[in-house]
């Protein structure tokens, strides 16, 4: 295979696979993510290699997902699954891995987009050994997600420094909504570039579908009140908080209501306690009978559930930016959402759903009921719903995005030194001179 005319990238996901099976136990968002926009960027004319942590040692060593883009898994401590929280300590073999799979290769990736504190790490160990550009996505962020948990597990202060260093020393971090680039500000460092570009979301695959057709499909009563949770099981996501607002909703004093849940356990941490708490609270509030557990679904089907929901609820305690949010949206299913970090970005509310107060019991039961008891104002919602993840949630817009930015850092890195002290133009595309040794 000849990349002669492209320009290489390296992008970083240590703990999460980009070349897993979304039905697999623990793949969330930053899995879809950085295979979403590595393909896409392949297809803009990257050479796209995207390096991961090998956790089983049955799976190929590479996936080519395309003929420029490829999934790599590197050897870095024992390979079975290991939780994020005990990665640490493999962090110098990866990166070594990585440094050795480059002169192998004989290629020398002058951008290396890294994903999650634990790869930022290893940026930022590349950024002093090599002449590299360094982009970074947290994903998530150490201090938002402890303040919203209430505690700090002994990891704590490690990740903290770390994403600091990340943020005041890559050449650009990248905030997936304004309210990380604001909590990346007030709460991290006031030092380092931030530039804000969304995730995304597949939009031919999350797309208008008819709610009768769907149930029709999955079996589901045409007549019944269907209310949607998906994601994983994780005390954060605030599934408790649903199935309480849900024993207050009227519609399910009425009868004809069911709550459709939808993710997988994780026997490696605590998601599969959580399951059983989940089990327990339904017991306890007598919802049992109404609750259908699907276990966790593929992006195949996926869009049906949500098509065939009349409103799905994200109650997460804490969400960096929240794919199910828009996966709902462009499906045309209004979203109940927490009201925080990017959930505040990506549901607009009265016009493609409703955000409340997290923990409110209250609040979740009176918007679900609301929406389920206003059929014209759903169908509304339903079009301005799809229509927002259409126009600013492709995958396309979001590569197309993060391709632009690459370009004018690869640019802005080669030019003179006195356009570091120049401002990123807001636009990318304009004013960047196209780089000769690439086909972008
Ligand atoms: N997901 C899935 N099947 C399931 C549950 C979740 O494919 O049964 C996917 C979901 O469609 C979304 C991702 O997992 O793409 C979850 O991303 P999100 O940003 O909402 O949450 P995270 O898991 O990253 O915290």
């Amino acid at each position: 295979m000849s990349h002669r005319n492209r320009q290489p990238i390296a992008l970083i996901s240590l703990h999460a696979d980009p070349a897993a099976e979304v039905v697999k136990q623990d793949v969330g968002g930053q899995n879809v993510y950085v295979r979403n926009v590595g393909e896409v960027l392949a297809k803009l004319g990257w050479q796209v290699d995207m390096f991961t942590r090998k956790a089983n040692h049955n799976e190929p060593t590479i996936v080519q997902h395309s003929p420029d883009c490829r999934t790599i898994r590197l050897s870095a401590g024992p390979e079975k699954f290991i939780p994020k929280n005990d990665l640490l300590e493999y962090l110098p073999e990866f990166l070594e891995a990585f440094l050795k799979f480059q002169s192998k290769e004989g290629t020398n990736y002058p951008l290396v987009h890294t994903n999650y504190w634990l790869s930022g790490w290893v940026g930022l160990q590349l950024q002093e050994l090599r002449n590299i550009q360094l982009i970074h996505t947290h994903h998530s962020l150490g201090i938002v997600k402890y303040q919203a948990a209430g505690y700090q597990p002994p990891i704590a202060e490690t990740r903290l420094a770390i994403e600091k260093q990340v943020l005041e020393q890559a050449n650009c971090v990248v905030a997936t909504s304004p309210q990380e680039q604001e909590a990346l500000r007030k709460l991290v460092s006031e030092i380092g570039e931030i530039q804000v570009i969304s995730s995304g979301t597949d939009i031919s695959n999350f797309r208008l579908l008819s709610k009768t057709e769907a149930r029709l499909k999955l079996g589901f009563d045409q007549s019944e009140n269907i209310v949607l949770y998906v994601g994983r099981f994780d005390r954060r996501k605030g599934v408790e908080t649903l199935l309480q607002a849900c024993g207050n909703c009227q519609a399910k004093s009425q009868g004809n209501f069911r709550l459709v849940i939808t993710g997988g356990e994780d026997p490696h941490s605590e998601s599969d306690r959580e399951e059983e708490k989940i089990k327990l609270l339904a017991q306890e509030l007598e919802l049992t009978e109404n609750i259908l557990f699907t276990g966790r679904l593929d992006h195949d089907i996926l869009p049906f559930y949500y098509a065939a929901a009349d409103v799905c609820v994200v109650p997460s305690y804490y969400e960096p930016f929240g794919l199910v949010a828009i996966e709902a949206m462009a499906c045309g299913t209004p979203v109940v959402a927490s009201n925080v970090g990017g959930l505040k970005f990506t549901v607009i509310p009265e016009e493609t759903g409703l955000l409340v107060p997290p923990h409110d019991i209250d609040a979740f039961s009176v918007a679900i009921d609301r929406i389920l008891t206003d059929d014209v104002w759903a169908r509304k919602m339903r079009k301005q719903a799809s229509l927002r993840v259409r126009q600013n949630f492709s995958w396309a817009y979001v590569a197309g995005q993060l391709s632009d930015l690459y370009r004018c850092l690869l640019a802005r890195s080669i030019m003179n030194e006195q356009l570091w002290h120049l401002h990123l133009p807001t636009r990318w595309s304009s004013n960047v001179p196209e780089l000769e040794v690439s086909a972008v």
